[in-house]
C-alpha cells in the first residue's frame, strides 16, 4: 500500500496493516513463539526499557498479532488496537485501564450479559460504583454524570433489545461535562463496516472478534481501539498485569482470513435480516419485530444517521409466554440453537434463559427484556430458506 493514498474499506480489510515477508509469503505467518531472542543482554534491557523497537515476549505483542491490531485500526479509523483474547478480555482490559478505587461509570442498562455483570458484580467489589441508565434518555445521562465519573459506557444497537443509542450526542454530552470521561462503545453487533464510534466522537471501541470481525464461528477473540496512549496502558498495564488476556498467533491467523470478507459478508447478512424482517413483522404469531431497518422500530432515524447498514441482528417477541416460546424455538429446523453471533449460520437464542440470565427479573423488565423475546443471528444462507424455517415454526402457534 502507499502510505499517502486513501483507501476504500475493502482495500483496507485485505491490505491494511500487512507487513512484506522476508519469505514472500502473501498471507501473515502464524509466529507461534512464546519468547524472543536477544543479540545480548543490553539488547533485552533496551527492549525492556522501551529504548528500542521490538518483540520481548507474546503477552505484551507478537508480529501475527501486530499485523492484525493494525488492520483493526485502520478499519475503526483509530489510531491503535489491542488484540485481546475475548470480548469479555478487551472489556475488562479497557475498564481497568480507565478507572480506580472511588471512581463512578455511567452505564446503559441494557448491556452483553457479561458486561453487565463485569460492571454490576465485578467492580463495584473494588469500590468502583456504576449508574446504569437508559442511554437513549440524553436528559438522565446529563443527570447521571458526577464529578468523579470516567467512563460512559454503551453499546449500540444493543443487545438483545437492538436499542439504539446516539453515539454523537452520548459523546458531545459526556465530553462537555468533562472532556477527561472516556466514551467506549461496544461496535460488536455492527463491525466497523457498518459503524465507527471513533468517527462519531467516542473515546474506545471494543469488540467481541468472535463475531462479525471473524464471522467464522471458530474463534474466541477481541479488540480494544482508541488513541496511542490509552492503548498502550490496555497492553501494558491492562492486559500485561490485570487480565493477561492474550490473544494467540492461531487465532490471530484466522480473523485475518476471516476479515478479507468482511463488507461482503456483512451486505449479505442486512440483505437477509431485511427480508427476515419484513415477513416476521406481517406474521400473526409476532408481537413485535426489533430490527433498526424497520421504519417503524424506535431509533430507526438514528440508526440511519450513525449506521451505513442495519446489520444482520434482530429480536423477536411472540404472542406466548416462556414456555411456548421455547418449543417454537424449539421446532426451527435450520436455524440453530445457539448463542454467539455473526456467523455464517442462523444462531437463534433465547435470552431470558442464556444470554441475559445474568439478569434478575426485575432487571430484565427494566431492560425490556421479556420471556417471548427471541434473538436472531441472521446468517448466510439463503433468505427463502431462512424465511420458510421461521414460517414453519411459527404458524403451529396460529
Ligand atoms: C459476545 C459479546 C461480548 C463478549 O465477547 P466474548 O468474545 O464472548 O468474550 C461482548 N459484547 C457483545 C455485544 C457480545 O455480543
Amino acid at each position: 500500500m502507499n502510505a499517502n493514498k486513501k483507501y476504500g474499506f475493502a482495500t483496507k480489510q485485505i491490505h491494511a496493516g500487512n507487513k512484506p515477508d522476508p519469505t514472500g509469503a502473501l498471507c501473515t505467518p502464524i509466529y507461534q513463539t512464546s519468547t524472543f531472542r536477544f543479540s545480548s543482554v543490553e539488547q533485552g534491557g533496551a527492549r525492556f526499557a522501551g529504548q528500542e523497537e521490538g518483540y520481548i515476549y507474546s503477552r505484551l505483542g507478537n508480529p501475527s498479532l501486530t499485523t492484525l491490531e493494525d488492520k483493526v485500526a485502520a478499519l475503526e479509523n483509530g489510531e491503535a488496537c489491542l488484540a485481546t483474547a475475548s470480548g469479555m478480555g478487551a472489556i475488562s482490559s479497557a475498564i481497568w485501564s480507565s478507572v480506580v478505587a472511588g471512581d463512578n461509570i455511567v452505564a446503559s442498562d441494557t448491556l452483553y450479559g457479561c458486561t453487565y455483570a463485569l460492571l454490576n458484580h465485578g467492580v463495584t467489589k473494588f469500590n468502583v460504583q456504576v449508574d446504569f441508565i437508559d442511554m437513549a434518555d440524553l436528559d438522565a445521562l446529563k443527570k447521571a454524570i458526577k464529578p468523579n465519573t470516567k467512563v460512559v459506557y454503551l453499546e449500540t444497537p444493543c443487545n438483545p433489545t437492538l436499542k439504539i443509542v446516539d453515539i454523537a450526542e452520548v459523546a458531545k454530552i459526556a465530553h462537555a461535562a468533562n472532556p477527561e470521561i472516556k466514551v467506549i462503545v461496544d461496535n460488536t453487533f455492527c463491525s466497523p463496516y457498518i459503524q465507527r464510534p471513533l468517527d462519531l466522537g467516542a473515546d474506545v471501541v471494543v469488540h467481541s472478534a468472535t463475531k462479525y470481525l471473524n464471522g467464522h464461528g471458530d474463534v474466541i477473540a477481541g479488540f480494544i481501539i482508541g488513541k496511542a496512549d490509552f492503548i498502550a496502558t490496555c497492553r501494558m498495564f491492562g492486559l500485561k498485569d490485570m487480565t493477561g488476556a492474550v490473544m494467540s498467533p492461531f487465532n490471530a491467523f484466522l480473523i485475518l482470513r476471516g476479515l478479507k470478507t468482511l463488507d461482503i459478508r456483512m451486505e449479505r447478512h442486512t440483505k437477509n435480516a431485511m427480508a427476515l424482517a419484513n415477513f416476521l413483522h406481517d406474521h400473526p404469531a409476532v408481537k413485535k419485530v426489533y430490527y433498526p431497518g424497520l421504519p417503524d422500530f424506535e431509533g430507526h432515524e438514528i440508526a440511519k444517521k450513525q449506521m451505513d447498514l442495519f446489520g444482520g441482528m434482530m429480536a423477536i417477541e411472540l404472542n406466548a409466554d416462556r414456555d411456548t416460546t421455547a418449543k417454537c424455538i424449539n421446532t426451527l429446523e435450520l436455524c440453530t440453537i445457539a448463542v454467539s453471533l455473526g456467523d455464517a449460520e442462523t444462531l437463534v437464542e433465547h435470552p431470558a434463559s442464556m444470554t441475559h440470565s445474568t439478569y434478575s427479573a426485575e432487571e430484565l423488565a427494566m431492560a425490556g427484556i421479556a420471556e417471548g423475546l427471541v434473538r436472531i443471528s441472521v446468517g448466510l444462507e439463503d433468505a427463502d430458506d431462512i424465511i420458510a424455517d421461521f414460517k414453519q415454526a411459527l404458524d403451529r402457534l396460529l
